[in-house]
């Protein structure tokens, strides 16, 4: 029987992936919840920072791009850097190409992956089953990776959750829980801004707790843009323009340069036609740092450094972490013991060869997890682009 390969993943990068092989005559597997980062993760009424141009998923059959969907739905073409795209559109948008181009994805978690018999893996479905794959592609997102800075801890005995004292941004869907509750949100990026603003609006009395003085700040609309440099899915400027369509070089760079271009570029800065939305609703507190939280009565105390060097304390009905996420294979749990322990990584995310294949040979990461050896465009969905054909490729010629 011919071994198929396993995709783990139906979000952007397991669907895209999945396209590019399938389209290679690779026989395919494909497991997870299609889009559900996007359904279940993220607050309901958001809206993407990526514009049109940047919002596609990859694939090589002509036809699936966001603007074919839209025309395919009979909705207004999303197709300028001054369309905005709602988040519901998108996962309407990913469900469809999933139906069109992955049509046999297979909605059951996969529990286990260690190496099989030969150079093969054996992996096991919640659904009980086993069966022996030629290679496979980790392609799980943000699953597992949600990140609460280790002060936070103390008000998180029992974790985060959301009728807990602290949650985290990724455990919410519906902010209108906050409706007449004093919350705070922590963070300056685009997630802490726009889940801020949904929350003012849904009702809640909303402060921003934002590290260093003056960071909470949001990009120039694209009619501002400055003219005279080239244009990249994320604005114009010469170093968004090599890291979105030059990655090949990156996993060359020094260790310490990848890691920090990953965390800065295109970091805290809120999308613009946020501005105005989040400056009627919500206040900001700019402080040097949270060096502590604790619970009192039931709701959460955070102590604060101010710039003047003395503390504070801040009290809310409710804390939402929106600290981003942070990539480690510890916490890919499916993956084996074995598997695990032989993987190369740095700094907790495994380190890439050429076609995104890892230290194991026949177990390939793209997404996030790829991020620190190609790239911050691996966080984003146009990250599908140049990742999903070279790593089909790669799998293909080695396994197919
Ligand atoms: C608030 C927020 C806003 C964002 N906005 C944008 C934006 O505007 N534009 C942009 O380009 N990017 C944006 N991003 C980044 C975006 O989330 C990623 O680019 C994208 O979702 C990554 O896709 P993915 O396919 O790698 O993973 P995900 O979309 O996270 O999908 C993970 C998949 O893995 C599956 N899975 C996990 N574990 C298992 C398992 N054990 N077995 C089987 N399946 C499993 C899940 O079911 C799911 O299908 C945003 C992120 C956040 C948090």
């Amino acid at each position: 029987m011919i071994r198929p390969v396993a995709v783990i993943g139906a979000g952007p990068f397991g669907l895209s992936t999945a396209a590019h092989l399938r389209a290679r005559g690779i026989p395919v597997r494909v497991f997870g919840d299609p889009m559900v980062s996007w359904r279940d993760h993220m607050p309901g009424g958001m809206l993407l920072k990526s514009t049109p141009a940047a919002s596609s998923l990859d694939c090589p059959q002509p036809g699936h791009t966001l603007a074919d969907y839209c025309d395919a739905a009979g909705i207004r073409r999303l197709v300028t850097d001054e369309d905005v795209i709602p988040v519901e559109t998108f996962v309407a948008y990913g469900e469809w190409f999933q139906e069109k181009l992955v049509p046999g994805l297979e909605q059951v978690r996969v529990v286990s992956v260690d190496r099989g018999p030969g150079d093969g893996f054996e992996l096991k479905l919640d659904s009980g089953e086993l069966f022996t794959a030629r290679a496979v592609v980790v392609a799980t997102g943000l699953s597992g990776f949600a990140h609460l800075p280790a002060e936070l801890a103390p008000a998180a005995a029992d974790g985060p959750a959301p009728a807990a004292p602290v949650s985290h941004s990724s455990q919410h869907h519906d902010l209108g829980r906050f409706a007449g509750k004093e919350l705070i949100v922590i963070g300056a990026g685009q997630s802490a801004l726009e889940t801020a603003a949904l929350a003012a609006e849904a009702g809640a009395r909303v402060r921003v707790v934002a590290r260093g003085r003056g960071r909470v700040a949001f990009g120039a609309p694209p009619w501002k843009q400055p003219r005279f440099r080239p244009e990249s899915p994320f604005g114009r400027a010469w170093s968004l323009w090599a890291l979105t369509y030059y990655p090949h070089p990156y996993r060359f760079l020094p260790e310490a340069t990848r890691h920090y271009l990953v965390r800065r570029v295109l970091g805290p800065l809120g999308a613009w036609w946020l501005r105005e939305r989040f400056e009627n609703g919500v206040r900001v507190r700019d402080v040097e740092r949270v060096v502590g939280a604790e619970v009192r009565d039931g709701s959460p105390v955070l102590t604060v450094r101010t710039h003047a060097g003395g503390t504070e304390r801040l009290t809310a009905d409710h804390v939402i972490a929106a600290t981003g996420y942070r990539v480690d294979v510890a916490a890919l749990d499916f993956l084996g013991p074995e598997l695990r322990a032989g993987l190369q990584v740095s700094r907790g995310a495994p380190r890439l060869g050429p076609g995104y294949v890892s230290s194991e040979p026949g177990l390939y990461f793209t997404g996030l997890p790829a991020a620190a050896s190609y790239g911050p465009v691996m966080r984003f969905v146009c990250g599908t682009e140049f990742a999903s054909p070279r790593l089909a490729a790669h799998l293909a010629a080695a396994h197919g």
